[in-house]
Formats: C-alpha cells, structure tokens, sequence
C-alpha cells in the first residue's frame, strides 16, 4: 500500500522509475560493477525519461517537482541490486546538482542545468580531502584570485564519478581563516572537466559500490573563471551545510530502500531453500529474526520520513535527519548481515545479491557524515 506521505503523481512516477530499473538496470548491473563505472548511455536514458531533472525548474529543462519526487528516484534506484549506480546517480541529482539550483546565478543554471537534466554532464561532488574528512572545515584545497579567475591548488579523495564526470562542485578556500573561525573563507566552485591544471591523479579501487568510480583529484594553479563562484564567496560552509540535510537524508533513503530489497531478496531464499526436510522460511528462529528486522526496517522509514516532512518544510532538522541518518543506515547495515548469514554459503558469493548488498551498504555508516557526526550533532541538540 502507498505511504500517505506521497500523492498520487509520486506513485505514478515510482511505477515508472520501478519499471525502468527492472527492464533496463537490473539486467546489466553485473556488467557496470565490472567495469567500475556507469556507461553513458545510462546516463543519457535517465536524462531522456526526464529522472535527472525532477526538481529543477521547467525553465531550465527540468520538471519543478518536489524533493518528494526525488526520495522517490532514490528510492527505486536503490532496488536495483547495485548500490554503486544508485549512489552515482544520486551524488549528480542530489548530492551535487541541487547547491546550483539553490545557489546559482541564471547565467549558471541556464549553462549548466539542461546538460545535467539531459545526462551529457555528469556532476560531482569535491569536499573531501586526504587531511579533511569528518573534519571538513579543516580542508585546506586554495582558490586565489587572479584577475578574472580563480586559481585552485590543492587535492580532493574520494570523489564520486570523479573519474569519469564533467562538471565539479569543488570546495576550496578564499580565506585563510582564524584557528577559532577555521569554516570562515570557504567558498563552492564549479569546475570543468579539462581545465589546465585539474588532473584526476587516481581511480580508486573499493570495497562496494564498485559500479560508480571514485577518483582522486588534484589541482595546481587551475584557472577556473571567477564567474563559475557558485553563490557568495566565504559563504560555501554554510551552503555547504544547507545542502547536507538533503545528502544525509538520501543516504538514509538510499541505505533503507537497498535494505528492504535484500529482505525482500533473502524471503524469497528461505521460501525456496529447504533443509531438514522443510523449507527455511519454516523455522521459527529465522522467521522471527526476519520479523525483526522487518520492524527494524519499519521504524527506519517512519524515521526519514518524518524527517522528510521536517524538512520540506524548512524547520530546523539537524537533529532529526542526523538520527534518520543515523539509525536507518546502521539498520541497513544489520540486515546486510543477517540476510547474508540466513543465505548460508550462497550468500557469500557473488551471483547472490545480497553478497553485493553487504558491501555496498558498508559506506553508508561513513559517508555524508559518520555514524559518529551523527551522534555528535545529536548530542549537542540534547540537554547533556
Ligand atoms: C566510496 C566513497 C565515496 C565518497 N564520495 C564522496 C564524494 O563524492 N564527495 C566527497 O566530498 N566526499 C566523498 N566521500 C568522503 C566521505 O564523506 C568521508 O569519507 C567521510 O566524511 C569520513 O571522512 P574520512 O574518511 O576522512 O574519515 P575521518 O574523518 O578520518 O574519520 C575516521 C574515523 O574517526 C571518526 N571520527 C572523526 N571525527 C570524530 C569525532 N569528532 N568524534 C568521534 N569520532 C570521530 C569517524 O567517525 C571515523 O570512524 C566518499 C567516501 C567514500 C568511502
């Protein structure tokens, strides 16, 4: 039955998306995880059925629809049995693409939007440093002006589709900051592909998600045009923490989504594998290990959703999303197990989904924010 939190359209747009996964991701998931990226022909696909551009404004390509809708694109992408295209996709439709629409002049939207709709540029998100992780005030990547650009040093890890994307939303420092200021003097650039200077130094080889490529990048003296600024300069850490509500939440929505499929992939698995003479599913201590974490599963939702709703309507939900994100990708993390133990032997190898499903989902207790950040935001919102 539908969640009252979705109307309507919502549902209709999920039956698409759904459809969509299943004739044309699903199938060919294997081959993109061996190759370590996604091929553009997918990016192109979720451009031409309108996917990559559900919020962004009519004007500039898109389809003005709700975060909602968004929740929704994550949600089924995520039951596509490989959490590396999921997270890629999503890292361009709402982990990159969204701090443009939010903070983007027009002449920024009307160049880059269309593109980013149409699946032609593909966008990444560049925080993350080898000395700046948990810690993102503390990146030290330089963007000194020169005239009429900007000229970036310095390096980012971990960037997904770092290797193969177009456009950069690269966090770099204007300012030096002050030891008790140290997020003041960071501001958000957007950067090409194949400017001077900008290298991608390595492909980084994962644990999971290894059908979306994650690169190290650096940059020496790389002139990017004072007009690519994204929003106002010095400003970027308070962008940047506008903005992470929003990845937080699709990391649960992500984590949560992945999590009822390997459920749902591990009942089929206990209907049909028999031992002692009766299926699994009979046994009393898996089905109720299965009713667990299917309430465990339960409550994860109702939590991001209702974070969800927080959110879209613009109150302060640090503390709330924080613990989506918390409790629904450590959740998300317990089921990989089980369903990997309730899948004996089968679930250790790799033409069982759920092997894929452990390892995959093993990043999201890491990235957006640690499951450690999370309780530190938490606790700072508690009379402690
Ligand atoms: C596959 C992958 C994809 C990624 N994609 C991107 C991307 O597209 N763009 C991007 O910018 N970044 C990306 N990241 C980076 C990710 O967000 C960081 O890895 C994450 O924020 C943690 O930072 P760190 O790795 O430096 O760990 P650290 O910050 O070094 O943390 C190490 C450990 O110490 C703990 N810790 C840190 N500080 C505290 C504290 N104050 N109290 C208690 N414990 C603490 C952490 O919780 C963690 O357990 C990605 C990472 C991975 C692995």
């Amino acid at each position: 039955m539908a969640h009252p939190l979705f109307s309507d359209e919502h549902e209709m747009l999920r039956r698409s998306i759904h459809a969509f996964v299943e004739k044309e991701v699903a199938p060919r998931v294997g081959e993109w995880e061996a190759a370590g990226r996604i091929p553009r022909e997918l990016w192109q696909r979720l451009g031409e059925l309108g996917f990559l551009g559900l919020e962004f404004p009519t004007e500039y390509g898109g389809s003005g629809a709700d975060f909602l809708a968004s929740v929704v694109l994550g949600e089924e992408m995520a039951r596509c049995r490989s959490g590396g295209v999921a997270f890629s996709v999503l890292v361009h439709t709402d982990m990159s693409s969204p701090w443009l629409v939010r903070f983007g002049t027009d002449a920024q939207k009307r160049k880059y939007l269309p593109g980013i709709a149409r699946g032609e540029t593909v966008c990444a998100l560049g925080i993350t440093e080898p000395g700046a992780g948990s810690d993102m005030a503390a990146l030290t990547t330089r963007a000194e002006r020169d005239g009429d650009v900007y000229r970036l040093t310095g390096s980012k890890i971990f960037i997904t589709n770092g290797v193969y994307g177009d456009l950069y939303f690269v966090a770099a420092r204007t300012d030096a900051g002050t030891p008790d200021r140290r997020h003041a003097g960071i501001s958000m650039f957007l950067v090409e592909r194949g400017l001077p200077g900008f290298t991608v130094s390595r492909k980084l080889d994962k644990m999971g998600m290894r059908a979306s490529d994650t690169a190290e990048l650096a940059f020496q003296d790389c002139p990017v045009p004072a007009e690519n600024l994204l929003g106002v300069e010095g400003r970027g850490f308070q962008q940047l923490a506008a903005g992470l509500q929003r990845e937080r939440l699709m990391a649960a929505v992500l984590a949560r989504s992945g999590a009822d499929q390997a459920l749902e992939d591990t009942m089929s698995h206990l209907r049909e594998r028999t031992a002692f003479g009766e299926p699994l599913a009979q046994r009393q201590v898996l089905r109720h290990r299965v009713a667990d974490l299917a309430t465990d599963l339960e409550a994860a939702r109702e939590l991001v959703y209702h974070a969800i709703r927080l959110f879209m309507a613009g109150e302060d939900c640090a503390r709330e999303v924080s613990m989506a994100k918390l409790f629904a990708t450590e959740v998300a993390n317990r089921v990989a197990y089980d369903a990997v133990q309730m899948h004996g032997g089968y679930g250790y190898m790799r033409e069982f989904p759920v092997e894929g499903f452990f390892r995959d989902v093993r990043l999201w207790t890491i990235a957006s924010g640690t499951s450690e950040v999370m309780r530190e935001i938490i606790a700072r919102r508690l009379p402690l």
